[in-house]
């Protein structure tokens, strides 16, 4: 079977716009399972001749920082069972949260490899709020822009090296 990249982070942060530009124009495959947070949708990614699954997690809307907590554990949970690589998803212009640092945590303990993406750099002279994720400890954060689509061969690099 081939590898599985599964893309976990607060809503909002990018997620599907980046599953999306991975993906292109291969068609993804939802999956619709009882529970909120069970949902997730499949696709195929390809880079530099390496094939894998994309999953992105947690399509639904929600709201209020309780159900941010619990939406964003069971979506970590998710990919560290299904995952053999985890993008962990950031907001640049948000910073660091307190779900993020809760996130980090149930990754760092899995011993999962996990690349974090640092979203929303849609300019990336201003490195400066990237600096910051560097304390979620998980190595050098890769910025992109999804808006722009500025990155993704850096975030694809990454994730590659680590399959
Ligand atoms: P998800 O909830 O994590 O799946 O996030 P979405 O992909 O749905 O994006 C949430 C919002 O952020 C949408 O309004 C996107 O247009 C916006 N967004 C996504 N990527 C970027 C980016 O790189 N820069 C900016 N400024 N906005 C972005
Ligand atoms: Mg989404």
């Amino acid at each position: 079977a081939r590898p599985v990249v599964a893309i976990v982070g607060r809503p909002n942060v990018g997620k599907s716009t980046i599953f999306n530009r991975v993906i292109g124009d291969r068609l993804a495959i939802v999956e619709d399972k009882p529970g909120v947070t069970r949902d997730r949708i499949y696709g195929a990614g390809e880079w530099n001749g390496r094939a894998f699954s994309i999953i992105d997690t947690g399509g639904i809307e929600i709201d209020g920082e309780d159900q941010i907590l619990r939406l964003v554990r069971a979506q970590a949970e998710l990919a560290i069972e299904e995952a053999d690589v985890i993008i962990f998803m950031v907001d640049a212009k948000a910073g660091l949260t307190h779900a993020d640092d809760e996130v980090a945590q149930m990754l760092f303990r899995s011993r999962k490899p996990v690349v974090v993406a640092v979203n929303k750099v849609d300019n990336m002279n201003r490195m400066d709020d990237v600096y910051e994720f560097y304390s979620l400890g998980f190595g050098t954060p890769v910025a992109i822009s999804g808006s722009h689509g500025t990155g993704i061969g850096d975030l694809l690099d990454a994730v590659v090296e680590k399959l």
